[in-house]
């Protein structure tokens, strides 16, 4: 049976929650990407089964997340057999499922049964660099070749493609493209990601990939302006962003990636001429916002 870890934590809203339901650890991913949270982690694993035995009247969000949540048909399976179990016992307070994914192994499933559940759902995935180079570099501890790279990507591009087919024309589902890498503050960045060879920023819109160009095209098509026509971005929490100190998990992915000459560290505010242009800062609200947009598509 598939092991999580579930947590309760705030969403944002006042008086509501968000159900965190975590898929194991580094074991339980076709990656290692050197910024992961679960990386050392040891969880309290809890049957996926239990996930109805909570108490859901305060839950707005129910998130499934990494490891992989995608990973096999069995992970599949089980996160079926919960939904639908839970579509059948909430009364209206639940706004969204997300389902936060590499989408490496979609191809390889079955899960078209996502089309009879009739909460809205949010495939939220997440790449890993805008062009081959950075997938050299952010998927694995050591620099993985070109050729390994190339794989990832388009395995990721792949699986993003067969989601968006499947389920665009579904109403009460929604796709999310996000680049995955924890990063600064985009207001007022203090840390940035650096090609250890040549110290150059990553995420130069001027190297993006065609295919990343292509998503965000897409993505705009579908979101409109809700995301200001940018890239959704993972970031670290820093006091630049509001956060008073930074979580103990933070500061240790931030030491790996200083030590492995992937991050640099100022403590003046780095300008940083492609995150404010290009990127949104991912909050909770990405989540609300999604939410609004794909019940305004049902109703
Ligand atoms: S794809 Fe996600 S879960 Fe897997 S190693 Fe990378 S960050 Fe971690």
């Amino acid at each position: 049976m598939s092991q999580v870890v579930i947590t309760l934590q705030n969403c944002g809203c006042e008086n509501f929650k968000e159900l965190r339901v975590a898929f194991g650890d580094l074991n339980n991913c076709q990656l290692k990407c050197p910024f992961c949270f679960t990386l050392k982690q040891r969880p309290l694993y809890k049957e996926i089964s239990t996930l109805t035995n909570q108490n859901l009247d305060s839950v707005k969000i129910i998130r499934f997340t990494g490891g992989e949540p995608l990973l096999c048909q069995e992970q599949v399976d089980a996160i079926l057999q919960e939904l639908f179990k839970i579509q059948h016992h909430v009364d209206g307070n639940l706004d969204l499922i997300v389902i936060q994914t590499n989408a490496i192994a979609v191809k390889k499933l079955n899960f078209d049964v996502f089309r009879k559940i009739t909460i809205p759902i949010l495939f939220e995935v997440s790449f890993k660099g805008t062009n081959i180079k950075e997938y050299q570099y952010l998927t694995f501890k050591d620099c993985v070749t070109e050729k390994a790279a190339e794989k990832i990507m388009s395995g990721q591009v792949e699986g993003y493609r067969i989601i968006s087919e499947k389920f665009s024309m579904q109403p009460n589902i929604g796709i999310l493209a996000r680049l995955g890498i924890f990063h600064s503050s985009v207001k007022e960045p203090s840390f940035k990601f650096i090609f250890p060879d040549t110290h150059k920023l990553m995420f130069n819109p001027d190297s993006w990939d065609d295919r990343i160009s292509d998503i965000l095209e897409e993505q705009n098509n579908l979101w409109g302006d809700i995301f200001e026509g940018k890239f959704v971005l993972e970031k670290l929490k820093t006091p630049a962003d509001g956060s008073p100190v930074m979580g103990k998990r933070y500061k240790e992915i931030i030491e790996l990636l200083k030590l492995s000459g992937l991050l640099v560290e100022e403590k003046s505010k780095l300008p940083n001429q492609f995150q404010q242009k290009y990127f949104y800062k991912r909050g909770n609200e990405i989540y609300w916002k999604a939410a609004r947009a794909i019940s305004s598509k049902i109703n």
